[in-house]
């Protein structure tokens, strides 16, 4: 089941997308309220997929957490960048926070600061939290999952580098992309994941290359924080990160979810 989140007609909005009643394209379901905290009762009214605008299909009340150097080739490509020269998996998942002001939706403009000549993209899989937990067992941290949406890990590499821990330099406004719709049941253990900027592919690999898998992620994270419904996890990018230039378009894409397109500037 796809959920989105729209605007339509000046108001915000959950629902589900559905085949139209015609049989001619795609309609949304809108619900009464936020599915994350509230379940599936509908309004009964249908909307035209065409005639609304995504939005990013969560605002987390609380936090993004992040999983860095989750996938092997990605270690070894910032071997020199934030590894010290050496390529270090890390032992347990390696988490950092991005503010939720660093999220905008499909479509919205990803704004390169002015202070920052180095600004990236990680395509990633992000996970949706569905309910409060704490110290979830890593056997039943899928249960607390609500979906699973596209982001994009918009990193400011000079100022990370510069920095020395990565607060700012992953966290200015713009900086997480999420979308284009949360998608409940997704294969995680092998879904595609591909980035492409103006077409041409950056990034390509596939969950099953996770070091940490997503259900370890999830009970690690919620054995420091209390997570809560609507807050995000962004598992980690594969090798092949790379500048974002104004002008371009920035894709990420994992198969079963969609297309989260946004353009730089
Ligand atoms: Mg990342």
């Amino acid at each position: 089941m796809k959920v989105a989140r729209f605007s339509y007609e000046g108001e915000i909005g959950f629902g589900i997308l559905d085949r139209a009643e015609n049989g001619d394209g795609v309609e949304i379901v809108e619900l009464l309220g936020d599915p994350m905290a509230s379940g599936f009762d509908t309004t009964g009214r249908r909307i035209a997929f065409g005639d609304v605008r995504l939005l990013a299909p969560v605002i987390p009340r609380s936090k993004i957490v992040c999983v860095g150097k989750n996938y092997l080739d990605h270690v070894e490509e910032m071997k020199d960048v934030t590894g010290g020269g050496a390529v270090n998996v890390p032992a347990e998942p390696l988490l950092f926070l991005k503010p939720n002001t660093s999220i905008i939706g499909p479509g919205e403009t990803i704004v390169r600061p002015a202070i920052s000549d180095r600004v990236e993209h990680e395509g990633e899989l992000a996970v949706v939290i569905g309910a409060v937990a704490k110290q979830v067992p890593v056997e039943r941290a899928l249960e607390v999952v609500f979906g699973f949406t596209c982001a994009n890990d918009v990193s400011a590499r000079d100022l990370q580098i510069k920095d020395g821990q990565w607060s700012r330099a992953k966290g200015f406004d713009t900086f997480c992309p999420l979308g284009p719709v949360i998608e409940t049941d997704l294969d995680i253990a092998d879904a595609k994941i591909e980035t492409r900027v103006n077409g041409e592919v950056r990034q390509q690999s596939s969950t099953a290359h996770l070091i940490h898998s997503i259900a370890s992620i999830v009970s690690y994270a919620s054995e420091a924080f209390t997570l809560l419904p609507g807050d995000v996890i962004l598992t980690g990018t594969p090798a092949g990160v790379g500048l974002l230039e104004a002008g371009e378009t920035v894709e990420v894409e994992v198969d079963g979810i969609g297309i989260l397109r946004n353009t730089v500037a």
